[in-house]
């Protein structure tokens, strides 16, 4: 089969365009013929060997997390799913043994594996994933967007119902809008009744964000000190939840962005790690600070739930065909682009 892999990692063009041998279904597995693979910031950190992602490869690895296609095969056994059905993948493969797998966690289990990184991924012509991760979807998807759904969407979700607990009424500070992770965010902040004050980079990145339901749209690169803008923003009070992804360069602010028992959350850096934290803030505002990876297989099924009601929809910035990964790398190490980057076999 035809895919997009890696033998060393660097700049864009170790991504390599080539034959590699169609994976093997074993029992409890579905072949997939892969329609569309989105991009995130993890394939970037992988591909370059950044962000603790350093590695040898003994044999060729596919990335790619985000995955849409059909079944092509079942594995003995599989019940679930039919041949030629549309479908989209959780990349998360866990164990279902450990503590917390069986107590509904499997987002934290001890053998966690990243479809992308952890295994072969979605940059090719087929990719073999377990059943239960394998979610049909509704024919008139479009592959490019629901290849867009899964990574971000699910990880938003987790952040913002799960461990934010988001009511309806809440204010929510979205940092950088114009990511996937932020579009998702945005996507079920409105969902659920939330108020939306989103930052972004640039004038486009904030109409776009305004497309999608942000009440209030602030320029962070021409206003670096925002934290007054969301103040005026919320009468002098703050945002009851700060959802966050990027890091140490827009961490004063956004702690100062926070409503007094307000709630930070984050699920990645892109601008650092190392903050300085006031304790004496953290306690006499009474506020929470969160860390959040993923989401559960429950919220995942969620999810598809949304996506079958269309109250979701996939943002997608531009589409590649396989063979110019290296270029969509390119566009994705630029930040000059709106939702997700998608490539197509
Ligand atoms: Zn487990």
């Amino acid at each position: 089969m035809k895919a997009v892999y890696l033998t060393e990692q660097g700049a864009p063009d170790v991504l390599k365009y080539g034959d590699l041998p169609e994976p093997e279904v074993g029992p409890g597995q579905v072949l997939l013929r892969v329609r569309a693979a989105a991009l995130n910031r993890l394939d970037v950190f992988l591909r370059a060997g950044a962000r603790g992602q350093r590695r040898e490869f003994p044999k060729p690895h596919i990335p790619g997390c985000d995955i849409a296609g059909e079944v092509a095969a079942l594995g003995a056994g599989v019940a679930s799913l039919q041949v030629g059905q549309h479908v989209v993948c959780n990349p998360g493969v866990t164990c279902g043994r450990c503590e917390y797998c069986t107590s509904g966690n499997d987002n934290m289990c001890e053998q966690y594996r990243m479809t992308g990184v952890a295994r072969d991924g979605g940059y090719a012509e087929y990719v073999m994933m377990p059943e239960e991760n394998v979610h049909p979807i509704p024919d008139d998807w479009d592959f490019g967007e629901a290849a867009a759904i899964p990574l971000t969407m699910l990880t938003a979700y987790h952040m913002l119902i799960t461990r934010s607990a988001l009511k309806p009424g809440d204010s929510v500070l979205i940092m950088a809008a114009g990511s996937g992770v932020s579009a998702a965010a945005l996507q079920i902040c409105k969902l659920m009744g939330a108020r939306v004050i989103a930052t972004a980079s640039g004038e486009e990145k904030l109409r776009r964000a305004r497309d999608l339901g942000a009440d209030v749209t602030i320029n962070y690169r021409e206003n670096p000190e925002f934290a007054a803008a969301v103040l005026e923003a919320t009468g002098g009070k703050g945002v009851d939840i700060v959802f966050d992804h990027v890091g140490a360069t827009v961490w004063d602010q956004n702690y100062r962005a926070m409503k007094r028992g307000g709630k930070f959350i984050t699920c990645g850096v892109t601008a650092g790690y190392d903050v300085r934290l006031h304790l004496g803030q953290l306690f006499s505002r009474q506020l929470t600070l969160m860390g959040s990876f993923m989401g559960t297989k429950a919220e995942m099924r969620q999810v598809v739930k949304l996506m079958e009601r269309r109250a979701i929809h996939g943002v997608v910035a531009q589409t590649f065909p396989l063979r110019d990964a290296s270029k969509a790398h390119e566009l994705m190490e630029s930040r000059e682009f709106f939702g997700k980057i998608v490539l197509q076999p």
